[in-house]
């Protein structure tokens, strides 16, 4: 009779003690090992299920430590984004940088987005303001153009399917050429 009960008990313990995250990872990764060894071996189920017990334990509790983390983050971000949207000047608004149009409703878009920025860089370094004008329909295509899933498998993905809205292909292709030149891009 295997009994793994009274181990289960005192991993319970050792887990309510925990206070950082290596210390509850390293319980979470022992205990996925047994229950994969157990379940190899074929140990009675009671041992298979007291083991996932704590790799279940450990990692909602790495949930608890993780979550101030996250928002300690969240707050980050807004601030650094709050910081760069003030320290941002500009200047007098020109024509659209593509199309040459429509100067009285343009936008200033910044080449390296702020958002990304801080993603990239965790908002460690001064904001990058290199901006160019844009006229609303431009500044909402090339953001559909270089769209950053919040998938990291998607990031970087560039949605040429946003851009079938210019009908024109000349100009759709002339666009994605303009995009990609601005960030540096050789196309
Ligand atoms: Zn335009
Ligand atoms: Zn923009």
């Amino acid at each position: 009779m295997e009994d793994a009960r009274p181990k289960i008990d005192r991993a319970i313990e050792i887990l309510a003690e925990c206070k950082t995250i290596p210390e509850v990872k390293k319980i979470r990764d022992e205990y996925l090992a047994l229950q994969t060894a157990a379940e190899e071996s074929r140990k009675s189920i009671a041992v298979v299920n007291g083991f996932a017990e704590i790799v279940i334990r450990a990692e909602r509790r790495l949930g608890q430590l993780i979550k101030p983390l996250l928002d300690e983050e969240a707050k980050r971000k807004s601030e650094w984004m709050k910081a760069a949207r003030e320290s941002f000047a500009p200047g007098k608004p020109q024509s659209c940088a593509f199309c040459r149009r429509f100067r009285s409703i343009v936008h200033a878009h910044h080449i390296w987005p702020l958002v990304q920025q801080f993603d990239d860089h965790h908002g460690i370094d001064e904001p990058d303001h290199r901006s160019v004008w844009l006229c609303p329909n431009h500044h909402a295509l090339i953001h559909a153009f270089f769209n950053r899933a919040d998938d990291d498998a998607d990031r970087g993905h560039r949605s040429f399917e946003a851009l079938n809205d210019i009908d024109d292909e000349h100009e759709r292709t002339a666009f994605i050429r303009w995009c990609l030149n601005l960030v540096g891009v050789e196309s």
